[in-house]
């Protein structure tokens, strides 16, 4: 089945879904997003996904030509028009159609963009051996730079560090902060556990405030560990004893080894695969009806 696309109003076929040569969002990645899963019928955490849409709007000072209600049942109109129970959701927001000079006044309405998409699953195979990753040279902008709290269009950033990480055969990179602090991936934030601490970069550090990140605490807290939104190097993950990121594409996923080396016996750890299970519940469980 060809895709539906929400385009500006309309449900359009995937080959007639177009936007402007002369969309801020491709002249300048002048624009926001969103990536949302439906598990089971359900859309997982909604309200929480337009909540930080709306949030990355403000800062950078773009309207978004509908109201929150509006714009969660656009999300759920394109999701039934494509007949799907478990998707992927990509929600884009970008300033309009402009002309070629940098000044926003020039822009018409924002454009509104929803895709909902069969998900491609990453590989199970991942789950049960776990991943191994690097940090990279280029590092994450600052908060006080492009704040990676927006999510914006413009990924260049993390492109970059994308980058670095496929030339060594990574599936993942890890961001330093400007301070050598680690900070998040290019996808996913980033965790560790110590006995019955479990750490975490605060919001502060330079990272985009993953929902999953906030599901993860949730449950951590719930199930006895002690969490702490505190800054920590490369050598507090190298001796970590389990470490594990989160994200919507890749949920919670551990990670076994960094930079080479081998986080303690180069197995996903036990409590991680708990917390693997408690989410994998949660999501099966709780969201917004889509029928
Ligand atoms: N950090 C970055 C840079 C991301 O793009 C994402 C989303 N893919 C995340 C973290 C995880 O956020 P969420 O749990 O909201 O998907």
């Amino acid at each position: 089945m060809s895709r539906k696309i929400y385009v500006n109003g309309e449900i359009l076929e995937e080959k007639d879904a177009k936007i402007s040569v002369f969309d801020r969002g491709f002249l300048y990645g002048d624009g926001i997003f969103e990536g949302i899963r439906a598990y089971n019928g359900r859309v997982f955490k909604l309200d929480e996904h337009i909540k930080r849409l709306y949030q990355s709007a403000k800062t950078i000072m773009l309207e978004i030509p509908m109201g929150k209600d509006g714009m969660k049942e656009t999300i759920l109109q394109t999701i039934r028009a494509n007949e799907l129970n478990d998707a992927y959701i990509r929600v884009i927001v970008s300033r309009g159609v402009g002309d070629l000079g940098l000044d926003p006044r020039k822009c018409g309405k924002a454009s509104v963009v929803v895709i909902a998409s069969e998900i491609s699953l990453y590989d199970p195979e991942l789950y049960n051996e776990g991943l191994s990753v690097v940090t990279v040279p280029t590092r994450r902008n600052g908060a006080e730079m492009v704040n990676p709290r927006i999510k914006s269009l413009n990924y260049l950033n993390n492109i970059m560090a994308r980058i670095e990480a496929n030339m060594v055969g990574a599936p993942e990179a890890i961001f330093l902060n400007d301070a050598g602090y680690v900070a998040e991936c290019t996808g996913d934030n980033i965790f560790i556990i110590e006995g019955n601490d479990l750490l975490t970069p605060p919001r502060t550090a330079g990272i985009l405030k993953g929902i999953k990140r906030g599901v993860v605490i949730e449950l951590s807290e719930e199930m006895g560990f002690n969490v702490k939104e505190e800054l920590f190097t490369r050598h507090d993950l190298f001796n970590a004893d389990e470490c594990f990121l989160t994200g919507t594409a890749a949920e919670v996923i551990p990670v076994v080894k960094v930079d080479g080396r081998v986080i303690n016996d180069g197995k996903p750890g036990k409590k991680t695969a708990a917390l693997i299970e408690r989410f994998r519940e949660v999501t099966k469980t709780t969201g917004v009806p889509i029928y």
